[in-house]
């Protein structure tokens, strides 16, 4: 079993049915072993495919896509949900996420000037459940016109519709860990090779 999965069953806390809290390891205290497990993995899966940009959303995801950034030698972008007063409208690509464990629609951006036409871009996120934030990233990436070479997810929930919506826009998912069900404050895995 993998050090997240052990991570996930010994430290992780079933909030109602539906949320995991992980803020002793990956959400808020940060367990440096388990992140560089995660981005072992990722580059693992993704070293073909001639990635020039990481990018994430704040503030969670800004961890791990910065080790698998540094392994690369590439830039991390992440996009932010605060518009920075230095950086006018036409100067950003932007789109709404709405947040599935604060349930509100916010506004995400990045600059113009570090996204474009040639990147190959990796999406990396801590959490997968209804897709909105992995969803608003390629958004923001086709605006761009540069590619999705993939997403990675350090923990999918795979009872939530996030992992079909990104398959049946055709890009490569790749989750390190699959929670099947979160019932009766039970974290049930999605057995391996399904
Ligand atoms: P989605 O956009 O796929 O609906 O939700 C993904 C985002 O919501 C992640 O960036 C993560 O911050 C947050 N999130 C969703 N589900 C969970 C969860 O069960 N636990 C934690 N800690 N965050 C979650």
């Amino acid at each position: 079993m993998s050090y997240l999965k052990e991570k996930i069953l010994k430290d992780g806390v079933v909030l109602n049915n539906n949320v995991l809290k992980v803020d002793s390891f990956l959400n808020h205290q940060i367990d440096p072993t388990v992140l560089k497990e995660i981005s072992n993995e990722f580059i693992e899966y993704f070293k073909e495919k001639e990635i020039t940009k990481v990018m994430t959303i704040e503030a969670s995801g800004i961890a791990p896509a910065i080790l698998v950034a540094s392994h690369l030698n590439v830039p991390m972008l992440f996009a932010k949900k605060t518009e920075p007063s230095t950086l006018s409208n036409e100067d950003q690509f932007s789109t709404n996420v709405h947040s599935f464990t604060k349930n509100k629609t916010s506004r995400v951006l990045v600059s113009k000037q570090y996204l474009g036409l040639d990147d190959k871009v990796l999406i990396i996120d801590d959490f997968l459940a209804n897709g909105e934030a992995a969803l608003g990233l390629i958004d923001l990436v086709e605006q761009a016109k540069a590619e999705v070479v993939g997403v990675g997810i350090c923990v999918e929930k795979s009872f939530q519709p996030g992992h079909a919506k990104i398959e049946e826009k055709g890009v490569d998912i790749f989750s390190i860990c699959r929670i099947a069900s979160l019932e009766n404050n039970e974290i049930t895995f999605v057995e391996e090779g399904n």
